[in-house]
């Protein structure tokens, strides 16, 4: 892995080439924040003040390297679906990962950016004929399942893929929860694996997700455990199993629990004990979120604003903002704690803080950031808040809904790794 990771002095632009136009070259020690409070004060005299983000695509660089120096035996194929930005896809594929798509389109994104179908994973354990014939034409192998049903859909129209038996996980304490959809169970392996090599189908290995945002990293034990389960009952019906895929779930954000080092410190010991090095087994991780979450940065808008009084005479301010659940804050309804935006305004130094409710745009009284309540100062219409950490499953979330455009995304990146807008992966 150490060599696909970037030397930042090497890196240095090779003379005259070309710097991407809509790609905004970062000053030292500048983030995506900064440039956030920049067009901000670029927009302070205008009345055009819609929600945008900011994406520092060197960040991915920074979180690649913390990825493989964590878990050097683990060759990350990053989930598309998490942030499928081109820009995003590019740099990634210049930094060497492998990628996790479950659509026709995904593929297609991947494979237009030259990255070779062998490091390509097609994660979605239910596929459509017409999919399963585009991943078998464009030389896509390896491939999850879970269900009797697509076996035969995949014996029919797939024979020559790589198979992955994706495993149950017990997921219950995840933020996004996975395992009611997805994953057989244990006991339900040895019957798939029996048919898959009944229908002259090559099953290599094993996978499993522990749920997005994972909270305990003990699931990840269990699960790999699992896995060295199915690997002995896939050799005993005659399979070559070689391929541990362990998803994703890694945290992207700073302060999460579990962290990622404790995550991490569980995989290694799991993997020592149940697939140690030397057996010849190739492992792999999906992660998206931990890859993308820290890369954009959001700002929106206070459009509309009104106090209410609560019993007791307690002020309660609700405030409407120019993007929300039917934009890039689709998700964080569902998470457990809100997040709380960074206020860009001079306030006094310790100003009174209220309860606020943060509103979307939309006509839809469901539409709000978070379900409790957030402390806020008394802000005003045309203030703006900045959310960092956007990164992960959101503008790729965003609808029209109600004639709302989804935010903007501008590009930045330091020069210093210039290089990686221009490798072929
Ligand atoms: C969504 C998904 C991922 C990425 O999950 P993160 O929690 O973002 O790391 C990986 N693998 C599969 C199969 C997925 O569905």
């Amino acid at each position: 892995m150490s060599a696909l990771l970037v030397d930042e002095k090497e890196s240095a632009a090779p003379a005259g080439s070309a710097w991407p136009e809509e790609i905004i070259p970062l000053g030292p020690g500048e983030s995506a924040r900064e440039v956030v409070l920049k067009k901000i004060r670029a927009l302070s005299s205008s009345d055009h003040r819609d929600p945008f983000m900011v994406a520092d695509l060197g960040v991915l660089a920074s979180r690649h390297r913390a990825f493989c120096q964590a878990l050097p035996r683990v060759s990350p194929f990053y989930a598309v679906k998490c942030n499928s930005s081109p820009w995003v896809l590019r740099v990634l594929a210049a930094l060497g990962t492998g990628f996790d798509c479950a659509s026709q389109v995904e593929l297609e994104q991947v494979l237009s950016l030259g990255v070779a179908p062998s490091r390509i994973i097609y994660a979605n354990p239910y596929k459509s004929v017409s999919c399963l014939q585009y991943a078998a034409c464009h030389g896509v192998q390896l491939l999850t399942f879970d269900s009797e049903e697509e076996l035969a859909k995949v014996a029919q129209h797939h024979p020559g893929a790589r198979l992955v038996l994706r495993l149950w996980t017990e997921d219950k304490t995840s933020i996004f929860p996975l395992s009611a959809k997805f994953g057989a169970r244990l006991e339900m392996c040895e019957r798939l694996l029996r048919l898959a090599r009944d229908l002259g189908l090559a099953v290599v290995g094993a996978s499993f997700h522990v749920g997005s945002n994972c909270w305990n990293a003990h699931i990840f034990t269990q699960a790999i455990a699992d896995c060295r389960r199915i690997f002995e009952m896939g050799r005993e019906v005659g399979h070559e199993m070689n391929l541990l895929d362990i998803g994703g779930g890694f945290p992207g954000a700073e302060g999460s629990q579990p962290m990622f080092e404790e995550i991490v410190t569980v995989i290694r010991a799991a993997l020592a004990r149940d697939f140690p090095e030397g057996t010849g087994v190739e492992v792999i991780a999906e992660p998206g979120r931990f890859y993308a979450e820290p890369v954009c940065t959001a700002a929106v808008n206070i459009i509309a604003k009104k106090a209410v009084l609560e019993a007791g005479g307690h002020r309660k301010l609700l405030y409407y903002l120019n993007d929300g659940h039917y934009g890039i804050f689709r998700l964080c309804l569902r998470e457990p704690v809100p997040r709380t935006p960074i206020v860009v305004k001079e306030l006094s130094s310790n100003p009174p803080l209220f309860p606020c409710i943060l509103y979307g745009p939309t006509c839809d009284a469901f539409d709000k950031l978070f379900k409790q309540e957030v402390q806020l100062p008394e802000l005003d219409v045309g203030d703006w808040l900045i959310f960092p950490f956007m990164g992960a499953y959101t503008w790729v979330m965003s609808s029209t809904f109600n004639g709302f455009l989804p935010a903007s995304i501008c590009y930045a990146m330091a020069p210093e790794f210039r290089n990686l807008l221009e490798t072929a992966p």
